[in-house]
Parts: C-alpha cells; structure tokens; sequence
C-alpha cells in the first residue's frame, strides 16, 4: 500500500465534520492560482483542491502547465498524477 492508499484509509474513518476541517486546511495550501494553466474563471469560481474533489467543472479546459509536484499537498497526501483540473482527482486518474 502507497501513502495515497494510507492516507485515503484514514480519511474514510473520519465523521464528515473531521473531513470538511481537513478538506479546507488542504485548500489553504494549494498552490494552483500561481499556476499557469489556472484562469480568471476559475479565480472567480474559488476553484481548488482539484486533486481531491475532481475536475474543474466548467473553467479549465487547456493545459499549459501544472505545478502540482511542488505543492506541500503532493507530498502529504502521496499524489503521483498531475494535472487534476483536467484529468481528474488523484483517485479517479488511479482508477479507484
Ligand atoms: S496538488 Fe495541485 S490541485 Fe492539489 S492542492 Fe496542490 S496545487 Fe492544488
Ligand atoms: S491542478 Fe495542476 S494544472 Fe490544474 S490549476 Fe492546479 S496546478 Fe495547475
């Protein structure tokens, strides 16, 4: 079992008030307004946390970089996919 597959255990036992507090602390650490590839709409919708919530749902389409594997959540939660605003969460580009 991998960090990721770790860390997703734990977070299933957690009650839903635990994994709101821990899904908004994640989002303090996200990096991907710096990044290119994050756009005015996504600024105006708040989008972030991509990698565990899923694809951007309506603002990010194009990929012109991602910095994913230099955000301190890459390295928390064991991600190895990129590019999460496109492609989908860490979970669904594992195929979970
Ligand atoms: S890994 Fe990417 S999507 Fe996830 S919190 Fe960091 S910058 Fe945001
Ligand atoms: S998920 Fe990656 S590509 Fe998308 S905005 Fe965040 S850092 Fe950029």
């Amino acid at each position: 079992m991998d960090k990721f597959e770790e860390v997703m255990q734990m977070m299933a036992k957690m009650s839903g008030e635990e994994m709101q507090k821990a899904i908004e602390a994640k989002k303090k650490l996200c990096i991907c307004r710096d990044c290119p590839s994050y756009n005015e709409c996504a600024k105006e919708s708040n989008e972030l946390l991509y990698c565990a919530i899923g694809k951007s749902p309506k603002c990010i389409t194009g990929e012109v970089g991602c910095i994913c594997p230099g955000c301190p959540v890459t390295e928390q939660m064991g991600l190895k996919s990129e590019y999460f605003c496109t492609r989908g969460s860490e979970k669904e580009q594992r195929g979970m």
